[in-house]
């Protein structure tokens, strides 16, 4: 018996003892091979000693102070390491709890943005339709993931959506990268004719898609041609990182792959590596500057923004992506999974396709390799592949998503950055078992 509301209100997860390195261990003694860091979480893996040693640190120091009185040393720190190592023109941090909150922070201050620059009119975001932006209701209604916002609808305020950048499926026999890569981001200007470019507040997108596509990329070429038409119709750029972001892709933000900076940027999961929830919201000069040159106020924050043991945890995690050396890692040992998973899948006849960037990779299951026909959804074929994985000991994250009427099934991979190359071999086996037992 117990009275925890779990996920699955039918069923009890094993607990979840201890961490060491790589895997977690469950209450049997059972070892999992954690390849997808719980949802793209633990890059640094589940003992880190340097991370404890920041938290116990701090927690003996200053467990907390409220923002409304104080600001704190772990997080001036960590705002400067942040901003140290952010993309151009970015200049402020927000410290949040978790992903959505910081998804929910960027709308908000975007929108804020307009009413102190004297532009209140702007009203609206643009997200693009297989997206995850966060759980809440403002970032559950700026993403686009169908299954999700079904039964919220009603509670949520309209976005328009807009085709994402998904060139196995979206990219045409004979077009060129470059050309889907305009043609798709031809569609946000299309669509801000539609409704009006003075009604827009932004435009957000994944970098990376995560949780509704399985490690989508955009091609190149895409982010930059999104760039200059926000920059035409002087629309927000928020680019949502909390899944792809801190080292995650092979580099510290995974924008920084497409050549473009954001006028705002959130971060999460990996900030805080699993050793303390945190998140942040990045913003450009500019858009602090308004707030101080107009209201002097942002109208929004929690209780727990800026939590000391949260930064201080943040600030070491981060030192070890930057100076540790994890990000490079993160970049190394990433093309050695990508490698592997094509040597063991790239012929499988349900694997359509094996993408993604650094050690955030996906694979899309699909019922025919040739026609790239989904399995039917009612199949549940992620689930199966998830339990399937599980049993094998090991932890991915299989969801499903739909793109213009088509669902699709992938496996999500986001292993920390310390997997060894045995352990690359071992995810990959255990991998197979699960497809061999459900595909
Ligand atoms: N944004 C993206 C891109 C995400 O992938 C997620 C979670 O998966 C969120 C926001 C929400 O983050 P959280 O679950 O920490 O609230």
């Amino acid at each position: 018996m117990t009275h925890v509301f779990y996920r699955n209100s039918r069923t009890t997860p094993p607990k979840a003892i201890r961490g060491e390195g790589a895997y977690i261990y469950d209450s049997t003694g059972k070892r999992y091979l954690d390849g997808s860091g719980g949802a793209a979480v633990s890059c640094l893996g589940h003992s880190d000693p340097d991370v404890i040693a920041a938290v116990q640190a701090q927690v003996e120091t200053l467990e907390f102070a409220h923002t409304g009185f104080f600001t704190s040393e772990p997080a001036e720190a960590l705002a400067e390491r942040l901003i140290a190592h952010a993309p151009e023109g970015l200049d402020k941090v927000y410290f949040v709890s978790g992903g959505s909150e910081a998804v929910e922070t960027a709308l908000k201050m975007a929108r804020q943005y307009f009413v102190e620059t004297g532009e209140p009119q702007r009203t609206c975001f643009i997200s693009r339709r297989q997206s995850y932006h966060g759980n809440t209701l403002g970032a559950l209604a700026a993403g686009g993931n169908v299954w999700r916002k079904a039964q919220f609808a009603p509670l949520l305020a309209e976005t328009s959506h807009i085709a994402p950048c998904y060139a196995y499926r979206g990219q045409e026999e004979g077009e060129s990268q470059e050309s889907y890569g305009h043609r798709v981001a031809n569609e946000l200007e299309a669509e801000l004719l539609r409704v009006g470019p003075e009604t827009v507040i932004a435009f957000i997108a994944e970098p990376v898609v995560g949780a509704t596509l399985g490690a989508v990329p955009a091609v190149p070429g895409y982010f930059k041609r999104i760039r200059e038409i926000c920059d035409r119709y002087g629309v927000l750029l928020i680019l949502d990182e909390v899944m792809c972001g801190m080292g995650r892709t092979g580099t510290l933000f995974a924008c920084e792959q497409d050549g473009v900076a954001p006028d705002i940027i959130t971060i999460a999961k990996g900030l805080g590596a699993g050793y303390q929830p945190i998140g942040a919201t990045l913003c450009s000069a500019h858009i602090h500057e308004a707030f101080a040159q107009g209201s002097g106020f942002f109208q929004h924050g929690h209780t727990y923004i800026g939590h000391p043991v949260a930064c201080a945890a943040g600030d070491a995690v981060v030192a070890k992506l930057t100076d540790g050396g994890h990000v490079e890692r993160a970049a190394r040992m990433g093309e050695k999974l990508d490698h592997a998973l094509r040597a063991a899948f790239e012929d499988h006849p349900h694997i359509g396709d094996i993408r993604g960037r650094g050690m955030f990779r996906g694979l899309e299951i699909v019922a025919d390799r040739a026609s790239k026909t989904p399995f039917d959804p009612a199949l549940g074929i992620n689930k199966k592949v998830k339990a399937a994985a599980f049993e094998a000991g090991l932890i991915c994250y299989p969801m499903g998503g739909t793109v213009d009427g088509q669902r699709g099934d992938h496996v999500l991979l986001a292993p920390p950055f310390i997997l060894s190359e045995d352990q690359i071999g071992e995810l990959v086996e255990k991998l197979g078992t699960a497809f061999a037992t459900v595909l």
